[in-house]
């Protein structure tokens, strides 16, 4: 298989797109901007593989970003979601099936009670609200690389201290809004230890990510969210770990089922949403009894516990059992070891760096520059025309890798024989173009 690396049918669409959505897209990594080339419009997905508006068929290891555990229009969420519909899209009233995925999620997890939003971005934004709402403390720590959604406050950059504050990221978020966030280094115990000795009094929270990958995979290494749990405790800051990706995705749980650090509050999305749009945030008791409408800390949504993705999200766990998890992590770790084996056959400088079923691939541009990645600046040494390459050759041959070295694979329980053979036939002439 090897498809003409046009795409008249997507390019069509994109350019159509162009005219009525700011660069054609509604999310900007779609766009294609790191990899070039025509983004591809997509058309159905079955199971393991995507259907584009050519008719080209791809497998897919972006598993629209992490939801899909078990592929795509798996069946048993197909139902759940039309069954769901008949009954109605919505009803700005408590329904069952909302009741039922808190039910689940508190029974995976090690918190006490959740609040179900409708994005990420509105788990973290609230999260965030609710901790400065308990501690009565304005500051908030991010770790640089770590994303959190477009809130605007968690869209900042490291100051030039630890002792600075942050700066807007982008155009739109005033430095008012980032004024009470600070930024550090992933993975810098030392920083974090002086930070709060420094400013320990004045901090609501620590938000990471469990074990981030939106800097392509980057663990928490030498017991680093422990760390961030001791000194959170001894300033009375609220710990929260955000587990949008990683939550039901590494595990029953997700990263807390790898790593048991206990946080005050988690944030959930993707998985939890069977791909419709459904997030969550929680915690302990106390803390949650502070939200609306018991408590001072006003938090709402119109479409939040929406009837038809709380029934996606229900059955998409449902499915998870131990067993899925054993499988994914095994088909993840034969895909890296099939990547790895034809990079090193091609001769391409690289990392393979994985936390529990996710993994991205670093490509470096010489031999000298691998190195562990710990934290952004080490994953801003990587080779963006070398990941490119590796991208499109995969793409005309058949499968679509998430088009940026900075984000995760993610694989999906969908994966059989079929599809990694297809991804180990094109893997050699990809890992080619990459050396080249
Ligand atoms: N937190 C993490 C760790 C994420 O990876 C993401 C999105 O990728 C978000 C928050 C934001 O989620 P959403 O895109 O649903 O707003």
């Amino acid at each position: 298989m090897n498809y003409p690396s046009e795409a008249p049918e997507s390019a069509r669409l994109f350019e159509r797109a162009g005219v009525v959505t700011p660069g054609g897209v509604n999310s900007p990594v779609r766009a294609f901007g790191a990899v070039g080339g025509t983004p591809r419009f997509m058309v159905s997905g079955k199971g393991a593989y995507l259907t584009d508006a050519d008719g080209r068929e791809y497998v897919d290891l972006v598993s629209s970003w992490g939801p899909l555990l078990h592929g795509h229009a798996h069946p048993a969420v197909i139902d759940a979601v039309t069954k769901a519909a008949a009954h109605g899209t919505s009803f700005g009233a408590p329904t069952v099936n909302e009741v039922a995925l808190a039910e689940e999620i508190v029974a995976r997890t090690a918190i006490d009670q959740v609040r179900l939003v409708s994005s990420g971005t509105e788990a973290t934004m609230s999260a965030i609200r609710l901790a400065r709402g308990y501690t009565g403390r304005s500051t908030v720590v991010k770790f640089a690389g770590c994303y959190h959604g477009h809130v605007d406050a968690l869209l900042a950059a490291a100051g030039s201290g630890v002792a600075t504050f942050a700066t807007p990221e982008t155009e739109g978020v005033t430095g008012a809004q980032t004024h009470d966030t600070v930024v550090i280094d992933y993975n810098d115990a030392e920083a974090v230890w002086e930070l709060f000795e420094q400013r320990g009094d004045e901090i609501a929270c620590v938000i990471t990510e469990a074990s981030p990958g939106n800097m392509g995979v980057v663990p928490p290494r030498d017991s680093f969210n422990q760390v961030l749990r001791e000194a959170t405790l001894k300033s009375g800051a609220l710990l929260i770990s955000d587990e949008v990706m990683t939550g039901f995705r590494v595990s029953r749980s997700g990263w807390w089922g790898l790593e048991a650090v206990d946080a005050d509050l988690f944030t959930f999305g993707k998985v939890m949403g069977g791909g419709l749009p459904a997030a969550a945030f929680g915690g302990r008791a106390d803390i949650m009894a502070k939200l609306s409408p018991g408590g001072p800390v006003y938090q709402a949504g119109t479409l939040s516990g929406n009837p038809i993705a709380t029934a996606a999200g229900l059955a998409n766990l449902q499915l998870a059992t131990d067993e899925v998890y054993s499988r994914l992590d095994a088909v993840s770790t034969e895909l890296q070891g099939m990547v790895s084996a034809a990079l090193f056959g091609a001769g391409v400088p690289h990392r393979v760096q994985y936390a529990g079923n996710m993994f991205s691939v670093f490509f470096f541009d010489r031999e000298d520059d691998v190195r562990e990645v710990r934290n952004y600046d080490d994953s801003r040494t990587q080779s963006a025309s070398k990941f490119a390459a590796f991208f499109q050759e995969m793409l005309a041959r058949g499968v679509y890798l998430p088009p940026s070295g900075y984000e995760t694979w993610f694989v999906s329980g969908a994966l059989d024989d079929g599809a990694m053979s297809r991804i180990s036939d094109a893997l050699p002439y990809a890992a080619q173009a990459a050396a080249a």
